[in-house]
């Protein structure tokens, strides 16, 4: 199969493009910048194709950017002459209290999570449609129900509107064969779950306001998702996850 996979420079979008090419198939690892920020996840790519004699490929796929979308799908389907699945995998949080949030910051997360992969089922969807059969795939989270742990909310927020959004697709897009499924991982060490990355980090001194205010809360919180997301939690089983659901046969 002909597998395009979001977000795939590092995490559980690496690790699933490789375990999807392991599996056989032809696999493009989209990455969001192939000569900049991603260079070294394109040489890794690379050399790991190389090393296993497997059909892994990157193509430069920026989901914020419908031109990239479009021209990342249109060199597969030319490249590889069509597409079978997609891989909705590209994601972002920003950690932070509520107050400290800007709208702009819970839209960019939300954008990532859910609108972007709008643009690439545009750009992708036509192929799918025409060919009679295919799957998107959308990598979601189970904690669509918000809540615990704390300072996470535009996260929880996109990603039940992504599990939304792909449960709606599913009737609409079978009548055209086109498979529909999410995979909801729990909490894992991967790059997402770097909470205490400075970019993550919604406004400082708010955010300081509130450590004075509820003494100790955001290490609670870190002791919550250390609990969550436990060492010896395989981000691996991740992948071994995706690459069953697509070897699975049409319509189970
Ligand atoms: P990573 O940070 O390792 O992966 C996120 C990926 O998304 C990176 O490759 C990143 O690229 C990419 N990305 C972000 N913005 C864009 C963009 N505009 N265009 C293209 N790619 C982009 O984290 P994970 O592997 O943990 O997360 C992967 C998915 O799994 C996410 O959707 C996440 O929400 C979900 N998930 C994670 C869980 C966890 O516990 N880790 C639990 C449940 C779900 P770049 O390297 O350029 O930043």
């Amino acid at each position: 199969m002909i597998i395009v996979i979001t977000g795939a420079s590092s995490g559980f979008g690496a690790m699933s493009a490789r375990a999807l090419a392991e599996a056989g198939n032809t696999v493009y690892a989209g990455v969001r910048d192939t000569t900049g920020r991603n260079a070294p996840a394109v040489a890794d790519a690379a050399a790991f194709a190389a090393e296993h004699g497997v059909d892994l490929r990157t193509v430069e796929l920026d989901v914020a950017d419908q031109d990239s979308v479009d021209a990342a799908i249109a060199t597969v389907v030319e490249d590889a002459g069509g597409l079978d699945v997609v891989v909705h995998n590209a994601g972002h949080m920003v950690l932070g209290p509520t107050e400290a949030f800007t709208p702009e910051q819970l839209a960019s997360v939300y954008d990532t999570n859910v609108v972007s992969t709008q643009r690439v089922n545009r750009a992708a969807l036509p192929h799918l449609r025409e060919q009679g059969h295919g799957l998107v795939l959308w990598v979601g989270s189970t904690s669509t129900r918000g809540g615990t742990p704390p300072y996470l909310a535009p996260y929880f927020a996109a990603k039940a509107g992504m599990d939304s959004l792909a449960v709606s697709y599913a009737a609409e897009l079978a009548r055209f064969g086109v498979d529909t499924t999410i995979v909801v991982p729990g909490s894992f060490t991967t790059g997402t779950n770097h909470f205490a990355h400075a970019g993550h980090a919604a406004d400082d001194a708010v955010a300081g306001a509130y450590e004075e205010r509820y003494g100790g809360l955001m290490d609670q919180v870190g002791a919550r998702l250390a609990e969550l997301a436990p060492p010896d939690a395989d981000p691996a089983e991740v992948a071994r996850a995706i690459v069953r659901v697509v070897d699975t046969p049409a319509g189970q």
